[in-house]
């Protein structure tokens, strides 16, 4: 049961009332009010949200949540231990996106009000991006296939079918990334080519991240601002989406990997770790540059974006990743493969061959 003025703070010049509509006139009329903005830069876009849709919960155990499959498919102990380990939530859920926090305070609910807004943006202003990283997942890549009748609970197979946003100050315990992502559901590996998992995907986002405008504990990185509320929310109304997009990418990867050979490739070889002077902690899978690629050519594609945070990653993939798999003693053997296997090898250029196309 949502609580008196949960979210209903926040005013934009495009509410309107919505006692008197059902859920689906509620939904067209956001669609429409942000259609009618879409070729505004992302932050500039205002939009109400479907204030019927929205559901609060104030404790659960996350086990117990009837989300993901039947409990008996809730086999990844690992993510159970995770969600569990913060203790006490704040649940948010609008449609198949759940968003977790830990305390009920303006700066959370601006928070879950973001997240929701970034799903409706994406859905609106980047309908392929929406296609491609969010509807088509949600289906089986397999649908089609002659394989399903061999394979057991093909219901869950590849499938993302929630999102789970857990926002909060301990999250990203793992490294200095933005998030960090897991899988949660039904896990089976079939055998070494097929899994069956991701019925939901969750993105760890730390706060603390969010508060410095978009970098682990490492303020005005991004947006050079100094002001610690303005940065939050700069990153909330602009960066969240590229965080978004970023994660589903790495999920899309999962739930793709058994057809796409490139994918798989990506994913599987542990031979391509990028690494400096065996500093662990400069580890990084050709995957993440991958995906950082991809993310930049979508939105130098698409627009919307800030300045700030286009070339923060351009950099970032340009200037570090780059540079780092090119010193990587088996970068011409990754590079060969990476072009034996994208569509892309025409284009000499070793950015275009590290890019997913969907
Ligand atoms: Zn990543």
């Amino acid at each position: 049961m949502l609580p008196d003025n949960v979210l209903t703070w926040i005013k934009t010049p495009y509410d309107f009332p919505q006692n008197n509509l059902t859920i689906e006139e509620i939904d067209k009329k956001i669609d429409s009010i942000i259609l009618s903005q879409r070729n505004k830069p992302v932050e500039e876009i205002q939009t109400p949200i479907n204030l019927k849709k929205l559901k609060y919960y104030t404790y659960y155990d996350f086990k117990q949540f009837g989300i993901i499959g039947d409990n008996s498919h809730f086999t990844d102990k690992d993510s159970a231990y995770y969600i569990d380990a913060g203790g006490q939530r704040q649940i948010f859920q609008y449609d198949n996106v759940f968003i977790l926090s830990t305390f009920h305070a303006f700066e959370d609910e601006l928070n879950v009000y973001a997240t929701i807004r970034a799903f409706l943006i994406l859905k609106n202003k980047y309908p392929f991006i929406y296609e491609n990283l969010i509807q088509k997942t949600e289906k089986s890549p397999l649908q089609n296939s002659s394989l399903k009748k061999d394979i057991p609970n093909f219901g869950f197979l590849n499938i993302n079918r929630y999102y789970v946003i857990s926002i909060h100050e301990n999250e990203s315990k793992k490294s200095n990334a933005t998030t960090t992502c897991y899988n949660l559901g039904y896990k089976q590996p079939l055998n070494n080519y097929w899994t069956c998992e991701n019925n939901a995907h969750l993105i760890f986002i730390n706060k603390n991240t969010i508060r410095n405008g978009g970098t682990y504990n490492n303020s005005n990185t991004i947006y050079n601002i100094a002001d610690k509320k303005e940065a939050q929310i700069k990153y909330l109304f602009d960066g969240l989406i590229q965080t978004i997009v970023h994660e589903r990418i790495h999920n899309y990867i999962a739930n793709n990997m058994s057809l796409n050979s490139y994918l798989n490739y990506i994913r599987n070889d542990n031979s391509l770790i990028i690494g400096n002077n065996g500093d662990a902690s400069t580890y990084t899978f050709i995957e993440e540059p991958i995906v950082t690629n991809t993310v930049n050519k979508l939105f130098q594609k698409y627009g919307g974006l800030s300045q700030e945070i286009m070339s923060y990653y351009t950099d970032l993939f340009n200037n570090t990743q780059l540079p780092n798999c090119r010193s990587y003693t088996k970068y011409d053997a990754l590079k060969q493969k990476l072009k034996q296997l994208s569509e892309k090898v025409s284009e000499n250029d070793e950015r275009t061959i590290m890019t997913i196309d969907f």
